[in-house]
Order: structure tokens, then C-alpha cells, then sequence
């Protein structure tokens, strides 16, 4: 058996919006060919010894297979079609396909053989080559790079902020949702400048699963202390949904802390293929079954995500904040926004608005009768401390007429 990681152009060289739209068109065409290939008869492809999915901005494979000259035609395959794609002109984009191979040993985790598949595609990406087998080797330059992210997981660096959610009915903070802070002696940094390389060094899953611990028991201390609690939203990653203990982490957790399952959400993105979403509807079942609620992320930038707005029982979506951005000055941004959340009523989902700023925004939004409203405008993510605080204040609930 066999991990294959797969992106069409290398994971470093994204950037700009354009490219990233480009480069997302391009992901989508392959996302729809692989669906396809793996029905195709006329191929040497079985789908029943694949799965995949798209995740970490890379295909991944599972690959049940013993003949590695199959794993050798499905990369030639897949290059194949990408070099294709662009000269058919529906890509205008550079592309040059990456691939990392991991031969899955027995008793090692499908966590670890993901992180090695891309440690080692991240290696073909350096030398410009099509595909590499992963080797422990390529772990030390990795790893040393990491370095301080660990120690700063061990010295307990990575800590929860929260950021309250406002619902517009209610007239009160509702919910809120955990986001991870980077604090040493002189500096609180956010995700955007240690996630990346976070994911790249594995080291993601410890981040989360801690950023996820400490609000359970922020949550239970409050609940003991008898202090006003409301329910607050944790981000994962799909990849982290997959291995087979999260679910049993998630109640583990709950338990250990005494916070009920209707107190936690979970925020996730990205459930674009068949693969991803038959995997991923089975853990939302179990974790719903169980009172967990489930949001759909950054919604409407990224795959056909409407489809799944009918195919997964979301209780939430949250509309992103590039739309936000544009609803005052863009009639055009207007109307999709409108549409966007009559479309979330219309599946019996609440409508959540990220990145609201300004009174503007929130009067518009009223209008187009947003259900809850996250944003500057309400609350910056805070430290635990401060947000109890927020709560106890209560001023935009006495403010709100
Ligand atoms: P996200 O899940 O979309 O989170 C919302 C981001 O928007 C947060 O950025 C938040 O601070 C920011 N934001 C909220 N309201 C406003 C606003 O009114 N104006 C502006 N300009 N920004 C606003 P942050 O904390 O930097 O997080 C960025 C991303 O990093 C998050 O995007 C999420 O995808 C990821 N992230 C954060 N914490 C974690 C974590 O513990 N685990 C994982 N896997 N991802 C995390
Ligand atoms: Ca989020
Ligand atoms: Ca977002």
C-alpha cells in the first residue's frame, strides 16, 4: 500500500488572487477527472483499492496496491492530464505536476504516512522533480525548522483567543469561536504566520488538538464557576477528521472537561470530492449524533460548495469575509450575499457573517436578514480573561434596541 500526495504546480508558488482563482479552476478540473478515472473501465485504476481526497492544497491517495508500477502509471496519468488541461487553454497556468510517495508500513498511522507523502512532495518540489519517495532523511531539514514551534508547544506558547459571535435576532452573544495565538515573552502572533509551516512539519494536529483542549476547559471552568457559558467553535482541518481516533478524542475531551456536546462546534472547509465528502458525512453523523454541531467554513470561495449545502446536514455556514469586504460599496456583492443566505435559509441553515467591521456592513446585513454576525465590529478575538469580561459587560446587548 501507498500514500501519493499531488498538487498540479507545487504548493510554494500560489499567490495573488488571480492565480489562486486560477490555480483553484485547475484543481477542480482534476478533482472531476479523478472522480471520472476511477470509473473509467478502460483504465488500470480499481476504485475500490483508492481513496482520496483534497486536502493540505494536495491530492492524496490512498493506494491499495502491491504493483508500484501502478503507482508509477497514475502519476504518469495524472501528469498527463494536467499538461492537458493547460495546453486546452483552460488553465492559464504554470504547471508543473509534484508528486510524494510513502509506502505505508505496517502499524504506522494514516496521520503520519499523510505528513511523510507531503514531506516528500515538498521534496520533488525543491528539486524540480516529478516524484520522491519519502526517506526519514527529509524529516531533518524539516524538523529544525520546526524547532521553535515545538518548543513552543512545549513551553505551552500556543494559546485560545475568542471571538464572540453576535446573533442579530437574539440580540446577545450567541457563540464564539477559538482561534489559535502564537504568545511568547514579547510577542502574541497569529495563525497566518505559523499555520503553514505548522502543517508543513506536522506539527497542526498538536496545535489544534491543544487550541482545542484548553477551550474545553476554559468552557468547564466557567460552567463549575457558574459564569454565563455559550457554546464556541473550534477550527479543523479535514485531514485531522479523518484519522481514526478523532472522533474518540473529541468525546474523551468533553468528558475529561464536563462540557456537554451541544456546547462544541466544529468548523470546517473543503469537502470537494465524492471520496471527501462520503468520509466526511459519516464522522458528521456520529459527531452530530452525539449534539456536536457542525459549520461550514469560508463559504463561497471554494469548490462547488453549494452542491454540498444540499448533500451534508450542516447546522451552520458562515459566509466569508471577502464578501463582506465588498457588500457596501458593490451592488453586485449585494445581491450574491442576499442570495448566498436566502440559499442557507432555504436548506433550514443558519446564516453566520465573518469579518464584519462597520455599522454599514451590519445595517446591510440586518437587512438581508443575516441570522449572527462575527467581526471587528463586535469583538477582536481576545484572551480568555478579556472575553468574560466582554460577556459580563454585556454593552452591545443593552446598547441593541
Ligand atoms: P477563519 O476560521 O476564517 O477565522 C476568522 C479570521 O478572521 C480570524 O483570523 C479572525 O481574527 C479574523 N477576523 C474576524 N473578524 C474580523 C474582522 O472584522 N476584520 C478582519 N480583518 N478580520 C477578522 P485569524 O485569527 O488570524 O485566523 C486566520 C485563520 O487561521 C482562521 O480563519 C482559521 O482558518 C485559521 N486558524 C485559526 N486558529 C486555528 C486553529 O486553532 N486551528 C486551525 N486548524 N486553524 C486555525
Ligand atoms: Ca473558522
Ligand atoms: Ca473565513
Amino acid at each position: 500500500q501507498f500514500l501519493v500526495s499531488f498538487s498540479p504546480t507545487g504548493s510554494n508558488v500560489v499567490g495573488g488572487t488571480n492565480r489562486g482563482r486560477l490555480l483553484q479552476n485547475l484543481n477542480q478540473s482534476l478533482a472531476k477527472f479523478i472522480d471520472k478515472m476511477f470509473f473509467d473501465k478502460s483504465t488500470e485504476f480499481q476504485k475500490k483499492n483508492y481513496v482520496y481526497c483534497f486536502d493540505r492544497n494536495a491530492f492524496l491517495f490512498y493506494c491499495y496496491v502491491n504493483d508500484e508500477n501502478e503507482i508509477h502509471s497514475l502519476i504518469g496519468y495524472l501528469s498527463n492530464e494536467c499538461f492537458r488541461l493547460v495546453n486546452e487553454e483552460k488553465v492559464k497556468i504554470w504547471v508543473q505536476p509534484f508528486f510524494g510517495i510513502c509506502k505505508v508500513e505496517e502499524n504506522t498511522s494514516l496521520t503520519a504516512n499523510i505528513e511523510n507523502a507531503l514531506i516528500a512532495k515538498t521534496q520533488s518540489e525543491k528539486n524540480i522533480e516529478s516524484y520522491s519517495y519519502f526517506k526519514p532523511a527529509f524529516m531533518s531539514n524539516d524538523t529544525a525548522v520546526a524547532d521553535d514551534i515545538l518548543k513552543g508547544i512545549e513551553n505551552g506558547e500556543f494559546i485560545p483567543y475568542y471571538q464572540a459571535k453576535f446573533s442579530l435576532k437574539e440580540k446577545r452573544f450567541v457563540s464564539s469561536e477559538v482561534l489559535a495565538r502564537w504568545k511568547t515573552s514579547d510577542s502574541v502572533i497569529g495563525p497566518s504566520k505559523f499555520i503553514e509551516r505548522a502543517e508543513r512539519s506536522g506539527l497542526l494536529n498538536v496545535i489544534d488538538m491543544s487550541i482545542f483542549e484548553s477551550a474545553m476547559k476554559d468552557l468547564g471552568d466557567n460552567i463549575k464557576r457558574g459564569r454565563r457559558v455559550m457554546p464556541v467553535s473550534v477550527n479543523f482541518s479535514l485531514y485531522e477528521f479523518f484519522s481514526r481516533n478523532f472522533l474518540n478524542h473529541i468525546v474523551d475531551t468533553l468528558q475529561k472537561f464536563q462540557v456537554p456536546p451541544t456546547m462544541l462546534e466544529i468548523e470546517i472547509t473543503e469537502t470537494t470530492s465524492q471520496v471527501n465528502k462520503f468520509l466526511s458525512l459519516s464522522v458528521i453523523k456520529k459527531l452530530k449524533d452525539i449534539g456536536v454541531r457542525i459549520l461550514m467554513d469560508d463559504f463561497g470561495i471554494g469548490f462547488s460548495q453549494i452542491e454540498n449545502l444540499r448533500q451534508i446536514p450542516f447546522d451552520a455556514v458562515k459566509i466569508d469575509k471577502s464578501f463582506t469586504d465588498k457588500i457596501v460599496g458593490d451592488e453586485k456583492s449585494r445581491t450574491i450575499v442576499k442570495f448566498l443566505i436566502e440559499l442557507i435559509h432555504s436548506n433550514d441553515m443558519e446564516a453566520i457573517i465573518e469579518g464584519v467591521e462597520t455599522k454599514e456592513q451590519l445595517d446591510l446585513l440586518r437587512k438581508m436578514k443575516a441570522d449572527t454576525i462575527q467581526g471587528f465590529y463586535y469583538s477582536r478575538p481576545i484572551p480568555f480573561d478579556s472575553f468574560n469580561e466582554l460577556l459580563k459587560a454585556n454593552n452591545f446587548e443593552k446598547e441593541v434596541k
